[in-house]
């Protein structure tokens, strides 16, 4: 029922943006949520060809917490809309020298496969779970869903970053807890899985080590893409409004006194009270509300920031099955501070790389015919801005050099036994995800555009622009962006009197 006579359109239906949607809608706001793509999800897409269900980007679902509660926020159980599958082990980190770590959320495991690795290591980990405890209490618990609108409110938290050493990087605390090279890669890789390079990230990323091992890895039965079904479930039910195929042209902004945003699809001009931008936050402020010079500023100044890396996928579907394969591997190429700096700041495509393999089959055998496997695997590149490399000309050579050491180090007789094969690059992150210089992340989590120094979930100059989705507080990755609605919906609830 419609406690309101406002409404509210949300561009682009990503976990920030389905998230928003539903808590808006839940709050008798009627919402209208408008989509470019054919399928909803954004980053979680999803492609099926020959039998395979290929999930296109979130698979290591962390902290479900955060969705039980936007459940329950319209009145639901999460359970039952969606069957979530525990992921064990959480990864398997494979080395060129041959050390393979099993990396596990319970402690007695992991210990077990320290004192294997660097048993010289054990006791700097245990003080290492102790500091990531304390920063995921304040950091996520505490900081994640609450909006930074004020510069008061970052001066608020700067004892606890100070204390909680959020100026250092990620590696460089990691280091000060354990010597082993293989074992600071295994408890610093996290923030790549936010578009954070873990020399540059924050400290605070730690955090995500703790929040694994607290809630657990899961993967949702059917895919990622069952749980953004299950959201447009709730979302329709609820009564919200999803329109896929509906790309947002333009949007003029209220002037003056005025609160309707004017928004442009190619079926015409709907008038909005507020909107709810989970689109590329560059894209939203350069492109879609470009023409009003308040919004154009802001573009140039989101041009200025660091942006996150790109990334190039391959998703396959192979005709046979691998025993003893795991979920989620990081195959970790020879070099890691280097591939890094390379990725992250190269004019080039580096020649050797650092993968990450998903496979759902492993935990899910429906997500491909019987006997098969269904993969994706993950190559973190340059963004386009850095390094504009022609990826049409590229790609494939890439993508056959990658298989190619898959099929040495993780699955012999890979190549030939491969039946389906499509790719995503940079250049498809910017043409058909409209993203920055074809960034996967968004802005990069660095310390100084965190919290207060992001785009903010309330834009300060034109009245009844919100952002929601990686772009802004607290960030990328799931629990990031669904917490960002969380954060943004306190703000609207505030604005409107909710
Ligand atoms: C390959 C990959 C793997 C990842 N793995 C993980 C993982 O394992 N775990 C994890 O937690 N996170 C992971 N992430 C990060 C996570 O997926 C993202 O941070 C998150 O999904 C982004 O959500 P979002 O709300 O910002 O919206 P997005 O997913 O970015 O969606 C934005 C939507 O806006 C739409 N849009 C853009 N412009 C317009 C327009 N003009 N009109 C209408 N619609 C528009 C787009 O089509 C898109 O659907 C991964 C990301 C990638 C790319």
């Amino acid at each position: 029922m419609s406690r309101t006579r406002l409404r509210a359109a949300v561009v682009g239906s990503g976990f920030g943006g389905l998230a928003a949607a539903i808590r808006l809608q839940a709050q008798g706001v009627p919402t209208v949520v408008l989509e470019k793509r054919d399928l909803p999800g954004g980053r979680a897409y999803v492609y099926r060809d020959q039998g395979f269900t290929f999930d296109a980007g979130p698979t290591v679902i962390t902290a479900p917490h955060c969705l039980e509660e936007l459940f329950a926020a319209a009145g639901r159980r999460m359970s039952d809309y969606v069957e979530m599958l525990p992921v064990r082990p959480l990864y398997r980190l494979a080395w060129p020298d041959g050390v393979a770590f099993d990396y596990d959320g319970e402690q007695g495991r992991m210990e077990e496969q320290i004192r294997r690795l660097a048993p010289d290591d054990l006791a700097g980990y245990r003080v290492f779970v102790d500091y990531a405890r304390e920063v995921f209490r304040k950091g996520y618990e505490e900081l994640a869903g609450v909006p930074f609108l004020r510069f008061a409110d970052m001066v608020k938290v700067a004892p606890d970053l100070i204390r909680l050493r959020a100026d250092r990087s990620v590696y460089a605390v990691v280091s000060r807890f354990v010597e082993d090279e293989h074992l600071r890669q295994a408890l610093s890789f996290h923030s790549l899985l936010v578009g954070g390079n873990p020399f540059e990230t924050s400290a605070i990323y730690t955090l995500i080590h703790y929040l694994e091992r607290h809630w657990g890895v899961f993967f949702p039965r059917g895919g990622t893409g069952a749980l953004v079904a299950a959201l447009v479930r709730l979302y329709r039910e609820i009564g919200g409004e999803l329109r896929l195929t509906c790309p947002v042209r333009s949007i003029d902004a209220p002037n003056g006194h005025g609160r309707t945003h004017r928004v442009r699809t190619d079926s015409g001009v709907e008038e909005f009270d507020l909107v709810v931008s989970n689109a590329d936050v560059h894209h939203t402020y350069a492109r879609l509300y470009g023409g009003d010079p308040r919004a154009a500023r802001t573009g140039r100044r989101l041009e200025r920031m660091d942006w996150s890396m790109s990334l190039f996928l391959i998703y396959f579907g192979t005709r046979r099955r691998w025993p003893g394969l795991a979920h989620h591997t990081v195959v970790f190429g020879p070099r890691y501070k280097g591939l890094l700096r390379d990725v992250f700041h190269g004019k080039h495509l580096p020649e050797d790389f650092s993968l990450y393999l998903h496979a759902p089959t492993v935990t899910d055998a429906s997500m491909a015919p019987p006997g098969c496997e269904a993969f994706y695997v993950l190559s973190p590149v340059p963004h386009l801005g850095l390094a504009p490399i022609d990826w049409e000309k590229a790609g494939p050579a890439y993508a056959d050099r990658i298989l190619a050491l898959l099929e040495e180090r993780i699955a012999p007789g890979l190549q030939e036994s491969v039946v389906t094969r499509r790719v995503f690059t940079p250049v498809d992150f910017r043409d058909e995800l409209n993203t920055f210089e074809g960034s996967a992340f968004s802005v990069a989590p660095k310390l100084t555009q965190s919290a207060w120094f992001r785009p903010h979930n309330r834009d300060p100059r034109i009245p009844g622009l919100y952002i929601v989705g990686a772009g802004t507080h607290p960030g990328a990755g799931m629990p990031g962006v669904v917490n960002s609605a969380k954060a943004t919906d306190r703000v609207i609830a505030q604005d409107l009197g909710l």
